[in-house]
């Protein structure tokens, strides 16, 4: 089965949004087993979404899938030229429009003229509902190939594809597509990674190692071209074993979300006490869904005086070793732990930069602490690269490393001196 990605909006050409609906649906097209020959972006222009629609009817593919404009804006313009190119014209539908006005309703708006628009139906196309936004999605068959027309805001694309697309584009040709495995590492450098790996893989010409870093991160994708399922099987083995501790999942879930299962499954609960990640740490936890359940909450404790305060971090230890330490480190997450009661507690002091650097401390330099519920403290040490915005969020995540090693497989007695930046 093959597919074409058509990813409309003139926002994305001109750098005002990216593009995340095209990246998304290559990967869950692939993972459906459906090769994707083409991905493009186009404006809003009837005549070129026409133009393009015209392009694969002379050479056409199993499966289309547009993304945006559907709306009921002047720059929606997605309904009518796929209409154009298939020799039809739209038509309002009262049905279509009641369910959009009583959507509309519900969230408490008026309903202006112009959502009539969103109503407007392809003759002969199947409608698809849209449980996040209001304007529903459709699908039209002409000839071998079905045409999917999808919301362009990403929860509502994402959730409209895998509900309404996925299943109706059957098994799939698993075998068209290159079979790959996922391992998804953290805390550890991506050359590091790569010298463990490579000697691994030999000089199989057919298997494509490719590592992804990440802020923290490193993704490593195998590739097998059509071929040997057994070779791809063992390979996989050996590279469980190597990565070893610094695996955290072969499937595609984040840090947070593999923390959050483990947390849950043992029942303990988790605080957190945050300076230079001014709280993203307890962003990224309370992203996932359920995290209700462990995560009891935190303090971003910038000034010192919060730290003494809140945290009881002894006023000494801050003269005498500075907020960004070890010491401070551990004292804040043991401070957290007691403060607001948890099993677990992380924290996070560092030098965001691009200021504040000195030569002992230089910027990029990060403590991790840890608190455990047997009341045992660890730190790990960090030097990280890059921009501000890539220091906190890599100090974030390696926090989050810290808290996956001790409560996955006991490790973080060994985290005493990590100082693996995971960085390039
Ligand atoms: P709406 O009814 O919200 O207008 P729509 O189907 O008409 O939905 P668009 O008007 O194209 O979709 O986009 C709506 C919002 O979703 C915009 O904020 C837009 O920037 C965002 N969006 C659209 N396409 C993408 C994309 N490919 N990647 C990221 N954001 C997108
Ligand atoms: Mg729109």
């Amino acid at each position: 089965m093959k597919a074409e990605v058509l990813v409309v909006g003139d926002e994305l050409l001109c750098g005002r949004r990216a593009d995340l609906n095209g990246p998304f649906l290559v990967t869950a097209l692939a993972r459906a087993g459906v090769r994707v020959s083409r991905c493009v972006i186009l404006p809003d222009s009837v005549g070129i979404i026409s133009e393009e629609i015209r392009r694969i009817l002379t050479c056409p593919v199993d499966v289309v899938i547009l993304s945006g404009g559907l709306g009921a804006t002047p720059d929606d313009k997605t309904r009518e030229g796929v209409a154009r190119a298939l020799g039809l014209e739209p038509v309002m539908e009262e049905q279509v429009l009641a369910m959009v006005e009583e959507k509309i309703r519900i969230r408490g708006g008026g309903v202006p003229a112009i959502l009539q628009r969103m109503a407007a139906r392809i003759p002969g196309s199947t409608l698809l509902p849209n449980a996040v936004g209001i304007a529903p999605g459709q699908s039209v068959t002409h000839g071998p190939t079905t045409f999917f027309l999808l919301p362009g805001p990403p929860a509502e694309l994402k959730e409209m594809f895998l509900h309404h697309v996925v299943p109706k584009l059957g098994a799939g040709d698993k075998q068209e597509v290159p079979r790959f495995l996922t391992f998804r590492t953290a805390g550890v450098k991506e050359s590091e990674l790569a010298a463990r790996i490579e000697p691994l893989v030999g000089d199989k010409s057919r298997i494509r190692l490719s590592f992804l870093p990440g802020n923290g991160t490193v993704d490593l994708y195998v590739t097998e071209e059509a071929g040997s399922v057994q070779e791809l099987n063992g390979l996989s083995e050996r590279i469980k074993h190597a990565l070893f501790k610094d695996l955290y999942a072969e499937e595609e879930v984040s840090l947070q979300e593999v923390v959050g299962r483990e947390l849950a499954k043992s029942g303990g609960s988790l605080a957190v006490a945050e300076s230079c990640t001014g709280g993203w740490l307890a962003k990224l936890i309370s992203d996932v869904p359920g995290s209700s359940e462990y995560f009891l909450g935190g303090v971003v404790a910038y000034d010192n005086r919060i730290k003494q305060t809140r945290l009881l971090v002894p006023e000494e230890l801050l003269a005498a070793h500075g907020a960004v330490s070890r010491e401070v480190a551990q004292a804040m997450a043991c401070g957290v732990r007691h403060a607001l009661g948890s099993d677990w507690a992380i924290s996070v002091t560092g030098i965001a930069g691009p200021g504040g650097g000195t030569r002992e401390k230089p910027v990029g330099l990060v403590y991790v602490g840890l608190a455990s519920p047997d009341g045992s403290l660890h730190v790990s040490k960090h030097m990280l690269g890059g921009d501000r915005a890539t220091v906190r969020l890599t100090g974030a995540t390696l926090a989050l490393d810290l808290l996956r090693r001790a409560l996955h497989k006991g490790f973080a007695q060994e985290c005493e001196v990590i100082s693996a930046p995971a960085q390039r």
